[in-house]
């Protein structure tokens, strides 16, 4: 299944929510969503019916699938792991998305968006623990110091994602030094680290039916 390379405003718009697909941009008000919070196309502004359960529960997924730039089948594939561990489904299954390497990146302010982090990691711009890890799934762990490689510190987008990234901004569990262009994973996200408003219960009502 190829990518979604289309509008990605339009993505946001459908799913009534800020996804952060187009980094600095989507803290501006020129954010779609800031201007025109309907869904796009011709009916958009029209109010349709009250949608059925399964449709609250499949734009939930879809909402977090967008927003952390995973397929369909990887998608399920985190669902089954989380399923399997102990604890609740849909927390397990967030903070296993917010632990992939190019969300980390993306978190610590070296890339714009997580599109951005997924395309550094690829070509090879990170390091985990003073190796060289170019795939974006890559699930981090408590204490990996993750940098960007020596060779790609004048890489100009990452420097701009590192002067964008406000002090504070930073979430708990990660321990960054933007000057350096290098971050630790000080501990394991919990559920309360991922301040987006997610309903994860209702993805596990869909994926259980
Ligand atoms: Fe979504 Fe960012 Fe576009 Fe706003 S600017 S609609 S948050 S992608």
């Amino acid at each position: 299944m190829a990518r979604y390379s289309g509008p990605v405003c339009k993505l946001c718009r459908r799913e009534g929510s800020k996804l952060f697909l187009k980094g600095t941009r989507c803290l501006s008000d020129k954010c779609a969503i800031e201007r025109r919070n309907y869904p796009p196309g011709q009916h958009g502004r029209r109010r349709g019916r009250r949608p059925s359960d399964y449709q609250v529960q499949l734009r939930e997924k879809q909402k977090v699938k967008r927003m952390y730039g995973v397929f369909e089948r990887q998608f399920r594939k985190y669902f089954r792991e989380a399923a399997q561990r102990r604890g609740i489904t849909g927390e397990a299954l967030l903070i296993a998305l917010e632990r992939r390497l190019d969300n980390v990146v993306y978190r610590m302010g070296l890339a714009l968006s997580r599109a951005h982090a997924r395309q550094i990691v690829r070509h090879g711009h990170i390091q985990v623990d003073g190796c060289r890890v170019d795939i974006p799934s890559y699930q981090t762990s408590q204490g990996d110091v993750i940098a960007v490689a020596p060779n790609s510190k004048k890489n100009i987008e990452v420097r701009m994602a590192a002067e964008n990234a406000a002090a504070g901004q930073t979430p708990a569990w990660l321990q960054v030094d933007l000057d350096a262009l290098r971050g630790t994973v000080a501990q394991l996200p919990t559920r309360e680290d991922i301040d987006v408003e997610i309903q994860e219960q209702l993805i596990v009502e869909l994926y259980s039916k």
